[in-house]
């Protein structure tokens, strides 16, 4: 098995027994955790490996966005060589071509037969299944096994247990103000919300004026360095088949760089992304949104960091309200709140599908080759990126898989293979809980189902499709809006009894026989479209 650079496992000769490895994760690269602020030098190695990183070797597994690979390996890289010019002890096994098909535990476990640790330690993995194999391959190797909280989050799986007392269900709204309560985030002195309300989400919701955003500020970029060039080479060489563009990586690899985008945002895009965080233009992918997931979710960014930017930036006048609430509503609310979800309710949740959706992905998924402008646009920003922006993800390529029915799991699979941010414990509830609706109203009341209407008052998109997004029917009608109305129509039934949708319902029985035969025919035509690759 092939080492990366000058901290291979060749460099652990001791004549001291190894006290611990301590396994640090591809998507676990925060600095100041326990694991490596815990090190002893004299007898701890730093074991990291990039065999089978993000699924990029794993046969089955749908190919990854370059991009994503390109960023895990990168940023993985340059931890290694911080830690070697520190004079850590490293087991780093490298991607490099040969080893296609080696996998994690089979390093892990010739280590821990090579070096004969006393513990082996590790902070929560992100996905129960890297957890329950870490688990399994210790015990039967007869190693003692330390899993770590995960220092990064503000709180944990045993926090999220401790709010779920009493309650049949997760309830975003009250965890996020317990949140705000526990960590005095936007709170006054005498402990009410500032502003007198907990959520502007009502404040958020503005679309572009007609001519559209005007000019908006530069996104910040990352040059590459030696290490980043070699991440991005190797992915192209590897995976040359894969979808996205490596040519186009400009995201911050190191704590320092992601600070330096955190600042940039609060600096110069904060002030805007409140009014208009749900809007959408062609060609815009970033707007003022604050791109920060990537760095976050590799733990190169402290979230605490950011929401305290935010903060003070509305504090300092920087900021309006909303724009600083909606950003730490999505950082110490809704991302705290779909992890805690995801241990809880694992891992029965990767397998739940209420409304029973069984369609495959439609390749258009993949390609972004099809008529619908809004889907072309995000898949188009997505291979160029890896990324797409909250409601973009939610309200177009989620929309449309809801509308669909597609299988849950493969929407998921879809989700984290090219999302440059996506991991499993907050890619599983965001697309098969909120997106989906597949755990039947755990983390929303209501699916998120709208017609085409919707894409039209919050974009440009359908003023340059050839679809129209207020038919239903006939040649022209967008895709959105008959699958619309369909889907009601398929679970009537079961929202039927839904406060949140009684509107939609209600408007469903209006239509006529007729309209609902016509829009049936459409649905199929634009089934057989989607399969058929000409939609
Ligand atoms: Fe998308 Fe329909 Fe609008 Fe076309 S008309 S951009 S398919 S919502």
């Amino acid at each position: 098995m092939n080492a990366y650079g000058d901290g291979d496992s060749g460099r652990v000769h001791r004549t001291n027994r190894v006290e611990a490895i301590r396994v640090v994760w591809p998507d676990d690269l925060n600095r100041r955790s326990s694991l490596l602020e815990g090190l002893d030098r004299q007898s701890d190695v730093v074991w990291m490996c990039e065999l089978g990183v993000e699924q990029a070797l794993r046969p089955a597994g749908p190919p990854v966005h370059k991009q994503r690979v390109a960023l895990v390996l990168a940023s993985m890289r340059h931890l290694h060589r911080e830690l070697a010019e520190s004079a850590v002890a490293l087991c780093y096994h490298a991607m490099d071509g040969t080893n296609g098909g080696a996998s994690w535990q089979e390093a892990l476990e010739a280590d821990i037969a090579r070096l004969l640790p006393r513990r082996v330690l590790a902070t929560k993995p992100g996905d129960i299944r890297v957890e329950e194999e870490l688990r399994s391959l210790c015990s039967r190797l007869s190693v003692q096994l330390e899993v770590q909280p995960d220092a990064h989050f503000f709180s944990g799986p045993e926090d999220f247990a401790a709010f779920m007392e009493g309650r049949t269900s997760p309830f975003m709204e009250a965890f996020y103000r317990r949140q705000r309560r526990g960590f005095g985030v936007l709170m006054t002195e005498s402990g009410k919300p500032v502003g007198g309300s907990w959520n502007y989400d009502k404040a958020n919701r503005r679309a572009f004026p007609r001519e559209g955003p005007g000019e908006l500020p530069p996104q910040p970029s990352f040059p590459r360095d030696r290490i980043t060039a070699e991440a991005i080479a190797l992915t192209e060489r590897l995976f040359s088949d894969h979808p996205g563009d490596g040519a186009s990586f400009d995201l911050p690899v190191i704590p320092e760089q992601a600070r330096e985008g955190l600042q940039d945002f609060v600096e110069r895009r904060l002030h805007r992304f409140g009014d208009v965080q749900d809007a959408m233009w062609t060609g815009e992918p970033f707007l003022y949104h604050s791109r920060l997931s990537g760095p976050l979710n590799l733990k190169l960014l402290d979230p605490r960091e950011a929401v305290s930017a935010a903060e003070t930036a509305y504090r300092d006048g920087a900021a309006p309200l909303n724009a600083a609430e909606g950003f730490v509503r999505q950082l110490l609310g809704w991302r705290e709140f779909v992890r805690g979800v995801y241990f809880h309710y694992m891992p029965d949740y990767a397998r739940a599908n209420a409304l029973g959706a069984w369609e495959g992905l439609p390749w258009l998924y993949w390609s972004g080759e099809t008529g619908m402008r809004c889907l072309r646009e995000v898949v188009a920003g997505l291979r160029h990126h890896g990324y797409a922006h909250h409601i973009q993800r939610l309200m177009v390529a989620g929309l449309f898989a809801l509308l669909y029915g597609v299988e849950p799991s493969e929407f998921n699979a879809w989700h984290l293979a090219m999302y440059i941010d996506a991991y499993d414990w907050v890619s599983v509830p965001n697309t098969m809980g909120m997106t989906l609706h597949a755990d039947g109203g755990l983390v929303g009341t209501k699916p998120y189902c709208a017609s085409g209407k919707y894409i039209a008052r919050m974009s440009n998109y359908c003023r340059h499709c050839r679809f129209d997004s207020q038919q239903s029917s006939g040649e022209e009608a967008c895709p959105f809006t008959t699958l619309y109305w369909s889907f009601l129509s398929r679970h009537a039934e079961r929202f039927s009894n839904n406060r949140r949708m009684q509107f939609q319902i209600k408007n469903l029985r209006r239509k006529s026989d007729e309209a609902m035969r016509a829009i049936r025919e459409r649905e199929n035509e634009v089934r057989r479209r989607a399969q058929t690759g000409t939609l």
